[in-house]
């Protein structure tokens, strides 16, 4: 589970101060879906990367199962909207390198590799270049890296906002089947609302005006799963 208390941050712009989060209190339940949508600039991404430990708050703290944390750790991954593989590395090799940077052998990493390879499907193209694969098939490999590190939170900053309308819809299918069987905390920050009440126990909007209050979006269970169910949203003040 993850508590987010008081987190405040401010950017200072050309000696302008900009107060991106103010206050921000949050609690996610182990093995939840989180969503965070919110206008351009109200800090999704600033969120997540405090979260991720690549950004320092200045006041408050993030903690993990009640534990404090400062900076990066294995327990938590993230994925970008562009995996940004390595382009000289074959698929496999590219899910196996974070493993071999950790200190696993590279036989022992490539074995984890390779199961977490076909967990998103891309059995087929494990002696792939990425110069080979598509768009979508690019960023499976991202998750899979991701996922390879074996962590308890899975931090996602617009995903799937590069991929094309069915790619997309494809790979909206494939995280929620992965955040079901990985039994992973998912906190996903995209722009697309849809996407996030498709995928989201909870969808978190972060507020434009910065002296605005956090409001919480509860879908209703059970989860629009299949999507001509539908499904509908409440809100929360
Ligand atoms: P978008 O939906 O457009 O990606 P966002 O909600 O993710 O936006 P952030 O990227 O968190 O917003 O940025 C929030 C504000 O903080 C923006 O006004 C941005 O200019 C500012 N900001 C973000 N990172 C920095 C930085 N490293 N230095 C200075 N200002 C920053």
């Amino acid at each position: 589970e993850v508590t987010i208390r008081d987190l405040s941050k401010t950017f200072n712009i050309n000696g302008r101060a900009l107060n991106v989060l103010k206050g921000v209190n949050l609690h996610i339940r182990g093995g939840e879906c989180l969503a965070i949508v919110g206008a351009s600039g109200s800090g999704k991404t600033t969120l997540l990367r405090v979260l991720a430990g690549l950004e320092e708050a200045d006041e408050g703290r993030v903690l993990i199962d009640g534990e404090p944390v400062h900076g990066v750790g294995t327990e938590r991954a993230v994925i970008f909207q562009e995996p940004r593989l390595l382009p000289w590395r074959t698929v496999i090799e590219n899910v196996a390198f974070p493993l071999e940077v950790r200190g696993l052998s590279r036989d022992e990493a490539r074995q984890r590799a390779r199961h977490h390879v076909q967990l998103v499907g891309l059995a087929d193209f494990v002696e792939a270049y990425p110069s080979q694969l598509s768009g979508g098939m690019a960023q499976r490999v991202g998750i899979a890296r991701a996922l390879a590190i074996q962590p308890e939170i899975l931090l996602l900053d617009e995903p799937l906002g590069a991929l094309d309308a069915m790619t997309k819809l494809t790979m909206q299918e494939e995280l929620s089947r992965i955040w079901r069987e990985e039994k992973v905390t998912m906190i996903i920050v995209t722009h697309d609302l849809e996407e996030a009440i498709y995928l989201a126990d909870r969808v978190l909007v972060l507020p434009k005006d910065k002296g605005g209050r956090i409001r919480e979006i509860e879908v209703d269970l059970p989860r629009p799963r299949n999507r001509s169910e539908g499904g509908f949203v409440k809100l929360r003040e």
